[in-house]
């Protein structure tokens, strides 16, 4: 029988490295991204899922930070592959880099709406799917959310935010042979990365004991080992280079 697989933030960046996992582990996967943009590199990735895997995907543009959105990628993945969702993978993130006094009201909704937000959005239009046959959710969180990090208020809000909805939820669904499990990644070299002030980066760089910046394949095996760890839940698992030890 296949398995199914959603993503939100499949795009990009740690999202591509998962997308190109659950393939190989053998899943068919919805690919969500949001921007025009970003269309191709998505319809690109799921020609990889056929051409590499032998596996079926689906590009879906939705904003995650709508539940709408959330709903309608929902239903386009049933649509194409049936009422039975085994894994969901929330990744999709942005981020401000703002200091608390200079950040807008609408800014750091936004971030609390794509990052926290859309977790709850997708795990409440999942979960009724995913309890006929048990499966597993992985949220992506940060070091953020174990540390402070200075211009970061919102972002450490929301992804602290997104480890109390994992244990909560691992606690409740437990009984359902539905297991849900964190990430919470140190520095990885993606497009957030590159997007923030390259001088904090190196300052960042000289405190991370291994000395050197994560690559998209820590996160992708990490996500690998939570999707079939039969007996591990309500976990957050940081590679994070030692930077954190929580
Ligand atoms: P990235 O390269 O910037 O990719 C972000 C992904 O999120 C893209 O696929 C983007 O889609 C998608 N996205 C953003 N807003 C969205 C929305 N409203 N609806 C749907 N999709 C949306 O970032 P990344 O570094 O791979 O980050 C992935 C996750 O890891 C995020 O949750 C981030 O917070 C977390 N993380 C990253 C790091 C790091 O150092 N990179 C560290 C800790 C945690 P489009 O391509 O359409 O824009």
């Amino acid at each position: 029988m296949s398995k199914t697989a959603i993503i939100t933030g499949g795009s990009r960046g740690i999202g591509e490295a998962m997308v190109l996992k659950l393939g190989e582990m053998g899943y068919d996967v919805v690919v969500n991204y949001r921007s025009d943009s970003s269309k191709e590199l998505s319809e690109n990735l799921v020609a990889k899922l056929k051409s590499e895997y032998g596996r079926d995907g689906l590009a879906v543009q939705a904003d995650v930070s709508k539940y709408g959105d959330c709903k309608k990628l929902v239903e386009a993945a049933v649509a194409k592959f049936g009422d039975r969702i085994d894994v969901l993978v929330n990744n999709a993130g942005i981020t401000n880099n703002c200091n608390f006094i200079d950040i807008t009201e609408e800014q750091y909704t936004r971030v609390i709406n794509t990052n926290l937000m859309s977790f709850l959005h997708m795990c409440h239009l999942t979960l009724p799917y995913m309890v006929k046959n048990g499966g597993a959710i992985i949220n992506t969180s940060s070091i953020g959310g174990l540390m402070g990090v200075a211009n970061q208020a919102d972002y450490c809000a929301a992804k602290s935010g997104v480890i109390g909805l994992t244990r909560a939820l691992a606690v409740e669904f437990a009984r359902q042979n539905i297991r849900v499990n964190a990430i919470a990644p140190g520095m990885i070299w993606t497009d957030m990365l590159r997007g923030v002030n390259q001088d904090e980066v190196q300052a960042l760089k000289l405190s991370i004991p291994m000395g050197e910046i994560g690559d998209v394949h820590d996160i992708s095996e990490c996500m690998e080992y939570l999707i079939n760890a039969k007996y591990v839940t309500g976990q957050v698992i940081s590679p994070n280079g030692g930077i954190v030890m929580p």
